[in-house]
């Protein structure tokens, strides 16, 4: 499978990774669009959100809780942060392995473009 976000999982291509651990692994963004924009992923390929099923909601649950992790540690939990899951083309995805953008460290417009 020639999934990018694979890779990283596999050590395939270099990542920043902040965490990781049995299931889910955090890295920096390559490209980030706020000072601080990290990246949370299962380690299992999953490729939108649509294709979660309900035996995956204490994995989705484990992204967000590991968004909220990072937060405290990087120090803007209590700033603020977004945290972002983009689907199909519509979304904006253009990875095709979910994952959970977390942004922080300037103010974010709502609505988003
Ligand atoms: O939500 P979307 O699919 O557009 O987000 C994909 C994200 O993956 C982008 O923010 C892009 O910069 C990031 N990316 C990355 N490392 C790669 C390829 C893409 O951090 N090797």
């Amino acid at each position: 499978m020639d999934c990018i976000f694979c890779k990283l999982v596999k050590g395939e291509l270099p990542a920043d990774i902040l965490y990781q651990d049995d299931e889910v692994m955090a890295f920096r963004d390559i490209d980030p669009k706020a000072p601080h924009h990290f990246l949370v992923i299962p380690k299992r390929h999953i490729a939108t959100l649509n294709d979660l099923t309900p035996e995956d909601a204490a994995l989705v649950g484990r992204l967000q809780v590991t968004a909220a992790q990072l937060a405290k540690e990087y120090g803007f939990d209590e700033s603020g942060y977004r945290v972002v899951m983009n689907c199909n083309q519509d979304g904006g995805q253009t990875v095709w392995h979910i994952h959970m953008h977390v942004l922080a460290g300037r103010t974010l417009s709502w609505p988003p473009g």
